[in-house]
């Protein structure tokens, strides 16, 4: 968003503006988000539902702008958003269902969307406990396959999701859509490979690098003395060797059939689960 459509903005703080032109120029700023450019400018990323922001910002995070359809005008939920959006100096805008859908590129869209400042973690902010798991993705492409991870990260009850090299962003449309509200609850980092494998040494974290040629099966590797970087290739060409050298471990997921590979979400998931088995109960208050 820029500077003068903020002040606009904080002039009219307080205030709901009724926006059904898609000319508007806050509504410009907002369908510009959909470009990495510009949400990297911003800082700023956009989520849609209301249940998702409703958690969003039960987990502390800042709304800036609040956009809701018309129709959901007057819903006690949504005037309690609005209120928070308030309170935080953020601006509110109601708007119709065409506006709404162009903003979010959908026929049918969520009848609030919210934009909020985007957080990455650092390495040295993370403080690895024992009962701590991450995993590390490197050059992760696919939006979706990364919003699936984050989701499965925070369902098995991983600390961070660090990102080394060319990924993805994990704020566009596509991969907050596909992490279903998990990408308010998990720490990202953006990293390197060097930085990453200096921090895993300072920090005392075992790398688990999964690899299609690794010696080990998964299952008999104790994930209960450390905490572990579970370390995944790319979805086209796997882990450079120099990833997959510096690890602690290599390991497989056996497989049978006709596949190559397992997906990269997939393989995540099953490695998350096994690794986090000893910790994970259906006693788990939730
Ligand atoms: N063509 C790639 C290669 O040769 O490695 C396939 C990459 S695979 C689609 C993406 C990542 O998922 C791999 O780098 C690895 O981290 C993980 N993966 C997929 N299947 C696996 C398996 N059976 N065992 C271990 N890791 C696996």
């Amino acid at each position: 968003m820029t500077d003068e459509t903020r002040r606009a903005g904080a002039r009219r703080v307080g205030q709901v503006k009724e926006v059904t032109s898609l000319s508007n120029p806050i509504i410009k700023d907002i369908k510009a988000l959909t470009s990495k450019k510009d949400r990297e400018q911003n800082g700023t990323f956009m989520a849609e539902g209301l249940k998702l922001i409703i958690d969003a910002l039960e987990l502390g995070w800042t709304i800036r702008t609040l956009v809701y359809a018309k129709a959901a005008k007057g819903k006690p939920l949504v005037e309690q958003v609005a209120a928070k959006t308030f309170a935080s100096g953020g601006l509110v805008l109601e708007v119709s269902e065409k506006v709404l859908s162009s903003i979010t590129r959908r026929d049918n869209p969520q009848m609030v969307v919210g934009i909020f400042d985007q957080r990455w973690a650092s390495l040295d902010a993370l403080q690895p406990e024992k009962d701590a798991t991450y995993v590390a993705l490197d050059r992760v492409r696919d939006p979706g396959n990364l919003g699936t991870i984050i989701r499965t990260a925070d369902a098995a009850g991983a600390a961070g999701v660090l990102l080394i090299g060319d990924c993805t962003d994990p704020f566009s449309l596509e991969t907050v859509r596909a992490t279903m509200g998990s990408i308010f609850a998990i720490p990202l980092v953006r990293t390197a490979p060097d930085e990453f494998l200096a921090w895993r040494k300072r920090a005392g974290v075992e790398v688990v690098a999964t690899h299609l040629e690794g010696a080990v099966d998964y299952r008999t590797v104790d994930y209960t003395k450390k905490p572990i970087a579970l370390l995944m290739g790319n979805e086209q060409s796997g882990l450079p060797d120099a990833l997959a050298k510096a690890a602690d471990r290599l390991v497989r997921i056996p497989q049978q059939g006709r596949a190559d590979s397992l997906n990269l979400a997939i393989a995540t998931a099953v490695m998350l689960f096994e690794t986090r088995r000893h910790l994970l109960s259906l006693d788990d208050i939730r």
